[in-house]
């Protein structure tokens, strides 16, 4: 079965509510006729609400940026996956480098995270990507192997055909640097051998790579024509409806 061309809009803290229903609204009017291209967008916590309302029956799918793996409970500032899903979600990110980076989590919480996601039915869009001194020391594939063996770990085949993957050279994200087609190619190509070495050829087939980095309308196509390149995780793009809709529109494999 082919695998369907997903682009997510990762809004990261940005948009307040007021601000994303006119922005949801705008990318709805835009990209309902859509039907060989899967849209996921990825608001706030606090927009997720308005934008559940907004998407409604449409052709456009709700994910959050992060949550945390516990029920519930006293983790004072945290939100759990059934409250995500109260809200309107069906993917959650997570893992992404800004949570490395910034907040510190490590494989071990990411790999405890995407085990809570799977059994709380929301799909994980898993972020991996080296930074720039490490593809510099030539460690890209290293890093690469190290992420995927600590954030999958005891994840099993069923819950790996549950799990998207987000190729996200750090050094690409916000940076306006995007990784070129052969180097995009080549790390995807390696993630899904991963995948095929741990599980099989059949869930390496099947596993939808997105690639984030710098992605927009201009850099697109070229990106998406690479055999093992299924879409793409966006940021900056992603906040204004004339860009990620155009993106969107030309997200066509053929
Ligand atoms: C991201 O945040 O996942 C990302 C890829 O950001 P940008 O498109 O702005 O580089």
């Amino acid at each position: 079965m082919a695998r369907r061309i997903l682009i997510a809009g990762n809004w990261k803290m940005n948009k307040t509510a007021t601000e994303a229903a006119i922005l949801v609204n705008e990318i709805k009017r835009e990209v309902c006729d859509i039907d060989n291209v899967d849209i996921l967008i990825c608001p706030p916590f606090t927009a997720l609400s308005v934008a559940s309302d907004v998407i409604n029956e449409s052709n456009i799918s709700l994910g959050a940026q992060n949550f945390y793996f516990e029920e519930s409970g006293a983790y004072t500032g945290e939100i759990s996956a059934s409250m995500l899903k109260d809200n309107g979600c069906s993917h959650v990110i997570i893992g992404h480098s800004e949570r490395r980076v910034i907040f510190n989590e490590s494989d071990t919480l990411i790999n405890k995270k995407i085990k809570k996601a799977i059994e709380a039915g929301l799909t994980p869009i898993l972020c991996i990507g080296e930074k720039l001194e490490e593809r510099e020391a030539n460690k890209t594939f290293d890093v690469i192997t190290s992420q995927l063996e600590g954030d999958l770990k005891d994840i099993d085949v069923e819950a790996m055909k549950e799990i998207i993957i987000a190729y996200e050279p750090v050094w690409a994200i916000g940076t306006g640097k995007t990784a070129t087609a052969e180097q995009a190619q080549e790390a995807h190509a390696f993630i899904r051998n991963l995948i095929k070495e741990k599980y099989n050829q059949e869930v390496a087939n099947e596993t939808i790579i997105l690639y984030g980095g710098s992605m927009k309308s201009s850099n697109v196509e070229e990106l998406i024509s690479q055999p093992d390149v299924d879409g793409g995780l966006i940021g900056g793009a992603s906040l204004d409806a004339e860009s990620f809709t155009e993106l969107v529109k030309k997200s066509n494999k053929e």
